[in-house]
C-alpha cells in the first residue's frame, strides 16, 4: 500500500511516498481503509521528529487523526461502517483505563507517535479504538474529532467549564482553539478569543483580541492556552479569582514563569490535559449528531503533497488542512 514515510534526518523535505506492506490484523483488530487524515501540530512535530514523546518506529508513518471505512467486521463494528479512530493505544486493564482515563494508560501512547500512524491507505487497530460515525455526521467533519475536538472537550471538562462562565481561548483560530470556542459557546459560556483572525467570531467568540490588546479588566473563569511561553504567563493577568487555566501544548516554550503568590491568594488552578477519554469522544460524536458544531475545511491535499499541506497549514485562512488519502 501507499504510505507517507519520514526518516532521519526528518523534516518534510525527507518525507516521501513509499510502498509498504499492508497491515496484518492481529486478534480483535479491524482493518480500516483510511479516507481522511487531519494535519495537527502533533503530526507536524512527528514529521520533524520534535515531539515531546519521542518517536517510533523509524522510518515512520505519521498521522494521528483518522477517519475511514471498516474493511473487516468485529463485534460491534461491521465491514462498511464509517469510523473514526481514538488516537491512543490503551490496554483497558490498568488503573487509569479502569477509571475511564484511557489517555493516561500505563502501557499506552499516541497512535502515529509511538506507533506508525494513518497517512497511509490502510491501518489495522483494536476494535476498541474505533467509533462508528453516525449518519448525520459526514466523514470529512468527523476527522476533526479525535485530536482537535477531543482535546478541546477534555480541556473544558477538566476545567469544569460551565454555562454562564467567561472563557478565554488563546490560539482560537487553530484546530483545538476553534473547537474550544465552538464548544464553549454551545455550553453557554461567554467566549473571548485571542487571535489575529477576526473570523473566529463566526464560531462563537463574542470578542476577538490580539494578545497585546486584551482589555485589562477581562477576567476569565476558564482559560484555554496551549501556546506556552510568555503567552502562558500573560494568561494570569486575565484569570478571575478561582480561575482554571488549561494547558495541552507548549508551542512557544515549555518553561514558563508563574507567580505563585497569585496562584495561592486567588486559588487559581493550572490544569494539564492531554487528548481525552473514549467516553468523551462518544459524547462529542453525539453532540455533533444533533448540532451544527463543525470545523470548516480550508484545503484538502493528497497524501503525496504533504510538504505543500504543511506549508498551507501555517498560511491557512479559515479552517482545517486535511489529507484525502484515497
Ligand atoms: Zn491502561
Amino acid at each position: 500500500m501507499k504510505a507517507v514515510l519520514v526518516r532521519k534526518p526528518y523534516g518534510e523535505e525527507n518525507a516521501g511516498i513509499a510502498d509498504v506492506p499492508d497491515p496484518v490484523p492481529q486478534k480483535d483488530e479491524i482493518v480500516v481503509k483510511v479516507l481522511f487524515a487531519g494535519l495537527n501540530p502533533i503530526d507536524i512535530n512527528v514529521v520533524r521528529n520534535k515531539t515531546v514523546y519521542g518517536l517510533k518506529p523509524d522510518p515512520h508513518i505519521p498521522g494521528s487523526e483518522i477517519s475511514g471505512v471498516a474493511e473487516t467486521s468485529g463485534k460491534t463494528i461491521k465491514k462498511g461502517d464509517r469510523v473514526i479512530l481514538y488516537s491512543r493505544w490503551f490496554d483497558g486493564t490498568c488503573k487509569y483505563c479502569k477509571s475511564g482515563r484511557e489517555e493516561l494508560c500505563s502501557s499506552g501512547g499516541i497512535f502515529g507517535v509511538l506507533s506508525n500512524g494513518g497517512y497511509c491507505e490502510k491501518i489495522s487497530v483494536p476494535e476498541k479504538m474505533l467509533l462508528r460515525i453516525p449518519d448525520e455526521v459526514n466523514i470529512e467533519d468527523a476527522v476533526s474529532i479525535p485530536v482537535g475536538g477531543l482535546t478541546a472537550l477534555h480541556a473544558l471538562n477538566r476545567a469544569g467549564a460551565a454555562s454562564g462562565q467567561k472563557l478565554l481561548v488563546y490560539g482560537a483560530s487553530g484546530n483545538t482553539g476553534l473547537f474550544a470556542t465552538l464548544l464553549g459557546k454551545y455550553r453557554g459560556m461567554e467566549v473571548s478569543a485571542v487571535s489575529s483572525k477576526e473570523w473566529v467570531k463566526k464560531y462563537g467568540a463574542s470578542s476577538v483580541y490580539s494578545h497585546d490588546k486584551i482589555p485589562e479588566d477581562l477576567k476569565a473563569d476558564v482559560i484555554i492556552n496551549s501556546l506556552g511561553g510568555d503567552l502562558f504567563t500573560e494568561s494570569f493577568n486575565h484569570a478571575a479569582p478561582g480561575a482554571k487555566i488549561a494547558t495541552f501544548g507548549v508551542f512557544t516554550g515549555a518553561n514558563v514563569q508563574v507567580n505563585l503568590a497569585k496562584i495561592y491568594t486567588q486559588e487559581i488552578e493550572i490544569i494539564g490535559t492531554t487528548g481525552g477519554t473514549v467516553a468523551e469522544m462518544k459524547s462529542l460524536l453525539q453532540t455533533m449528531q444533533t448540532n451544527s458544531i463543525r470545523l470548516p475545511t480550508d484545503r484538502v491535499f493528497g497524501i503525496d503533497h504533504l510538504k505543500e499541506a504543511i506549508q498551507a497549514y501555517s498560511g491557512r485562512t479559515e479552517g482545517r488542512i486535511l489529507l484525502r488519502v484515497q
